[in-house]
């Protein structure tokens, strides 16, 4: 046993209870700023945590739509885990594309995660098409799953986030990620690049599906 408490006389971290199906820190820190304060008696920044703190298993997107690949892999880190366990997949709609890039939101250039490439290709191939047609938004399905072993059985959940918004000749910008510069809001005068973290939190397609999933998440932590 490698607990030291007793010998330095701090308590052992609390155990973790919720687990998300990600490595991306920024997504942890946002559901972690939600959850403070909601659910009583949960230490949202011991007992709250990402895949690779509990050894959780990287799971293959090989879903067709943005829920089935959240649901896979929030139910994957739960069998594998016994703990409750919440995944989001989201990505890039353009209306002229018919929705795409979609689920390849991250590799629409070919390479994975190469946001500079995707964002070029995606500009490159809207140049032609006239301001009052260039609609798009950023989607995103959260999911919950709760194990067998936590509370009343297995059972799974999953909400929507949409962010709606014109898309830009040329980037803006230099926060955010992604499609982040060339994506202006709706009702708004500057890219999502532009606005700070809280403002597009308090916006964003992601906080919208992970502030609908917050009463499952509650309850499922309560045991009910
Ligand atoms: P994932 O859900 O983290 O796998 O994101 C998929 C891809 O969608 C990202 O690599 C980005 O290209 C795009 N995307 C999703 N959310 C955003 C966002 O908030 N801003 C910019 N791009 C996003």
């Amino acid at each position: 046993m490698n607990d030291n408490s007793a010998v330095s006389g701090q308590s052992p971290a609390p155990a973790p209870r919720l687990v998300l199906a990600t490595h991306n820190k920024g997504k942890l820190r946002e559901l972690r700023d939600l959850l403070r304060g909601q659910v009583p008696g949960l230490d949202v920044d011991t007992q709250v945590v990402d895949a690779s703190a509990v050894g959780g298993p990287d799971v293959a997107e090989t879903g067709v739509t943005f829920a089935e690949n959240s649901l896979l892999k929030a139910r994957a880190v739960a069998e594998a885990t016994g703990l409750v366990a919440i995944a989001d997949d989201s990505g890039l709609s353009v209306d002229v594309l018919g929705g795409a890039p979609g689920i390849f939101s991250a590799r629409w250039s070919g390479r994975h995660g190469d946001d500079a490439a995707n964002l070029r290709l995606l500009l490159a191939q809207l140049a032609d098409v006239p301001d009052a047609h260039r609609g798009a938004a950023f989607v995103c399905a959260a999911a919950l799953a709760v194990p067998a072993s936590a509370g009343d059985g297995a059972h799974e959940v999953v909400e929507y986030g949409q962010l709606a918004g014109t898309l830009l000749r040329e980037p803006r910008g230099e926060g955010g990620f992604g499609y982040d510069p060339v994506l202006q809001p709706l009702g708004l005068d500057r890219s999502c690049a532009e606005l700070t973290p809280d403002e597009k939190n308090a916006i964003s397609h992601r906080g919208q599906a992970f502030r609908a999933l917050l009463p499952a998440i509650v309850d499922a932590l309560a045991g009910r």
